[in-house]
């Protein structure tokens, strides 16, 4: 295993001190998948105190001393070493009532969540994996380290980590470790939302999202209640072939890996339940289902302490997840007043991501093939290329004439605004250019009349 200069260097300073250290954890799996680790954690026998004397001079953070953890910076890179250490009773299942410092690797491997993430490496010693980490990787395993029950006992937050890697590395997961994070699923409930939150996109944004969504919706609905109703739910409509948590989870693997574009997907049909009618001929119909859903991605996003922005984009995509893209022929749209008029209103980012949704949506009925639905996202993509190519108009920032200008020709009040608009529309039809002497004669033609 090949370690970056650093933290060589880190682990040899620690050694020449009379210390053990060793790379720790989700670097040495990532390393022995042949991925690139994002980060390098090291942890020693050396306590705090001592680490900060082994590293006096270099630059030094005090992440968490009292729990071990100090950070050595070098060349701009932060390196987390942490003091081996056992924890204490879980009274919480959230958090140790205390830490003990240890002097051999052996316990603090034994205080890791999985197998996979509980090996340590260095030069010196080679690789230690006591609970067969190594094994579980080629068998592309995720398995407790110890007894199930009482590690998710423990801390309820790793039956959400359990889940994560198993997607993330397209896993399977051991039965008595699965048995044990599902009948503790609600136990996750006593879990600050910030750290669901984030095993939560992580899990959606893997490759094995469809396959952990299908596989554990009573593990899901236990952080996000507002899941359950899509559970086995008959859609009773011709243009669906799947009851509409395999619809959800369809759609979830069909728009790209994105935690925002995901997490919408997982929303989009929230609402469907609360507003269904039934037509004459037994028929369930929907109709509203994208405002009630919205309101309830708003929840959601709050209850998981999203950031503003992840929150009003996914509101604003399951909002308009259905929003029109073809003509009324049914024809794909890629008329340039309509895309304008689609840009204008949700801009570029957006609009290319309701084109994702769009496809996956469509996919996700199961009426309609992938093929089709790639053909039509190639051409809807293409067409707005080429658009966006031509730097065309599609806000009144990019209107060739301004309030000022309208001032100057007399006009007052909100008058301004509405001559404005009326000039972007204009212009995104194609009735004028988007030039300055173009736009002042429309002004002044419109004032006469
Ligand atoms: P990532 O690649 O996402 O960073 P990681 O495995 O490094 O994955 P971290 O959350 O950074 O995950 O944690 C680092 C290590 O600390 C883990 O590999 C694991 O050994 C241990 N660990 C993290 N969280 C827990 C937990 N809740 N319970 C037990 N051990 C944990
Ligand atoms: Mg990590």
């Amino acid at each position: 295993m090949e370690l970056p200069r650093n933290v060589s260097v880190l682990i040899s300073r620690l050694e020449q001190a009379g210390f053990s250290a060793y790379a720790v954890g989700g670097c040495v799996r990532d390393s022995l998948l042949s991925l690139t680790p994002h980060d390098w954690d090291l942890c020693t026998s050396a306590l705090p105190a001592q680490m900060q004397e082994v590293f006096r001079g270099e630059h030094v953070v005090e992440t968490g001393l009292k729990h071990g953890t100090l950070t050595v910076v070098l060349d701009h890179i932060p390196y987390e070493i942490t003091t081996f250490r056992t924890d204490g009773a879980y009274t919480d299942h959230r958090h140790p009532d205390s830490v003990t410092f240890v002097q051999d690797v052996a316990g603090d491997l034994a205080r890791r969540d999985f197998t996979i993430n509980a090996m340590a490496y260095s030069p010196r010693c080679g690789l230690v994996d006591l609970f067969g980490g190594r094994e579980d990787l080629s068998r592309r395993v995720i398995r407790c380290v110890g007894i199930p029950r009482e590690r998710f006992g423990e801390d309820a937050l790793r039956i959400l980590r359990a889940l994560r890697f198993a997607s993330v590395y397209d896993f399977s997961i051991d039965p008595d470790t699965e048995k044990a994070l599902r009948l503790l699923a609600p136990s996750l409930e006593k879990i600050a939302a910030e750290r669901i939150r984030e095993e939560l996109l992580k899990l959606l944004c893997g490759p094995g999202a469809g396959r952990i969504l299908r596989g554990f919706p009573d593990v899901l609905c236990c952080v996000i209640p507002e899941l359950r109703p899509m559970i086995g739910y008959d859609q009773q409509n011709h243009h669906h072939s799947f009851d509409l948590w395999e619809h959800t989870v369809q759609a979830v693997e069909n728009v790209p890996p994105q935690a925002d574009l995901r997490l919408a997907m997982l929303l989009h049909d929230t609402g469907k339940p609360a507003v269904r009618t039934l037509d004459d001929r037994g028929e369930a119909h929907y109709f509203g289902h994208q405002a009630v859903s919205a309101e309830i991605a708003e929840r959601v996003t709050d209850a998981l302490r999203c950031d503003r922005e992840t929150r009003d984009r996914v509101v604003n995509l399951v909002r308009w997840h259905d929003i029109p893209l073809r003509t009324e022929s049914g024809a794909v749209n890629l008329d340039r007043s309509f895309l304008l008029r689609r840009l204008n209103r949700f801009g570029e980012k957006d609009l290319r991501a309701l084109i994702e949704i769009h496809r996956a949506d469509r996919i996700a009925t199961g009426y309609s093939s992938r093929e089709r639905e790639d053909r039509r996202t190639a051409e809807r993509m293409a067409a707005l290329d080429a658009l966006l190519a031509e730097n065309p108009c599609f806000t009144l920032k990019d209107l060739a004439i301004n309030g000022r200008d309208l001032l100057a020709l007399g006009f007052r009040g909100p008058a301004v605004g509405e001559m404005l608009n009326r000039l972007l529309e204009a212009v995104m039809d194609g009735q004028i250019p988007n030039e300055k002497e173009a736009l002042h004669n429309f002004v002044t033609s419109f004032t006469k009349i």
